[in-house]
């Protein structure tokens, strides 16, 4: 049979909001975000709180209606996303309202380093004595709890101005949330667009992040639906976009700023930063070896006439310190922990430049369709 919207609809009117005497339909709880693809139907429902008691009952109730009024062969299982109405709904202006800064780390490509460079761009902030929080939103690949070394963290809720919310875990003096707190790889990876942008937004608006000066957001890699989520739903105050000097990485960090700089998104690139940028021995290290080009995020940064942040040298340590939790910003006397000290100044005084002067960064506003 082909399934269209109003059919589905007709069929969840059935199903009743308890104590309410209304249906789940004309209580406005359907997102409009329903898609249908062949038999197979995926849609949100949004609730009052994340700890709507009735979460399981109402998607429960939601897939059987739609199974008995419509047909058994409908593919719904498991396909309806709960959402709570507080994300964004209301007043998105006020949405951390208390951060003074919101900066995107962001790459053309995988595997150049981004999450390196945000983990100890965050902690070497937290050191100069900044109030830094760190959102992990590489949504289908998060690193930040195992180079927090938080891989078994589980952030606890508390109850903030009546509003039940996500404590940051607090590590090197740094706030940090991840989505890999709370699904495991595996999971994620099997994500549809709409649950990772709705994962991102509760991440963001249901999480107690206080007071920051600087709170970054490492996001996936390339272009996706999240970089969309995320200028629909904060102002961001700019973003630094990561590359290694090979080739084909400066081409996709070059993609990269077009997006964020063209007319649709308009984010300002604070600058660049050119990760293994030279190869350095620990034994040696004044000697320099260019193993990927010379200089090609100088470059790249020069042509687009953006700032280049820093060039942060490939160094064993920097790959072990990933792996072992501890980053190197933690270390300011090593040779990488002073990269990454130097890169937290750049960003510092870029950001106060472009505070001082440009007009602050508006949302996205998102465009509603015609039947919207
Ligand atoms: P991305 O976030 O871009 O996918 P990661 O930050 O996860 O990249 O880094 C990919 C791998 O490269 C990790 O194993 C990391 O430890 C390593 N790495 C990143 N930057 C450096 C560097 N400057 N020197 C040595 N290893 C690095």
């Amino acid at each position: 049979m082909k399934l269209y919207p109003n059919l589905i609809l007709e069929a969840l009117s059935k199903v009743r909001y308890p104590g309410t005497g209304k249906n789940i339909v004309e209580m406005n709880m359907i997102e409009d975000d329903m898609r249908i693809d062949g038999n197979k139907v995926t849609f949100s429902i949004v609730f009052d709180k994340p700890n709507d008691p009735f979460v399981k009952s109402i998607i429960k109730a939601s897939e059987t209606a739609i199974l008995t009024y419509v047909s058994n062969d409908v593919d719904i299982k498991g396909n309806i996303t709960a959402k709570a109405k507080q994300i964004l709904r209301s007043e998105p202006e006020k949405l951390l309202s208390n951060v003074k800064n919101i900066v995107a780390v962001s790459s053309g490509k995988g595997g150049v380093g981004k999450s390196t460079v945000a983990a100890n761009l965050a902690v070497a902030l937290a050191r100069l004595g900044y109030k830094v929080g760190l959102l992990d939103a590489d949504i289908y690949g998060p690193s930040m709890p195992k180079m927090f070394n938080e891989e078994e963290a589980r952030p606890y809720m508390e109850e903030i101005d009546g509003r039940e919310l996500i404590m940051p875990v607090e590590k090197y003096g740094v706030k940090l949330l991840s989505i890999g707190f709370f699904v495991d790889k595996e999971n994620a990876l099997v994500w549809r667009g709409t649950m990772a942008s709705n994962a991102l937004k509760q991440l963001i608006a249901d999480a107690y992040w206080g007071d920051l000066d600087y709170f970054f957001l490492d996001l996936p890699p390339g272009t996706s639906d999240i970089h969309l989520t995320l200028v629909q739903t904060l102002a961001v105050t700019g973003v630094i976009v990561v590359t290694t000097p090979q080739e084909v990485a400066l081409a996709d960090a070059r993609k990269g700023i077009n997006m964020f700089t063209g007319e649709k998104i308009n984010v300002p690139v604070l600058g660049l930063v050119e990760n293994m940028a030279y190869f350095t021995p620990a034994e040696l290290p004044e000697n320099k070896y260019y193993i990927f080009g010379k200089d090609g995020g100088k470059k790249l940064a020069e042509e687009l006439n953006v700032p280049l942040l820093g060039q942060i040298p490939i160094v064993q340590s920097i790959c072990e310190a990933g792996d072992s939790g501890k980053p190197v910003a933690l270390n300011e006397s090593s040779l990488t922990g002073l990269a990454f000290k130097n890169l937290a100044h750049n960003v510092v005084n870029q950001i106060d430049l472009r505070n001082k002067t440009m007009a602050p960064t508006q949302r996205v506003e998102i465009k509603k369709n015609k039947n919207g």
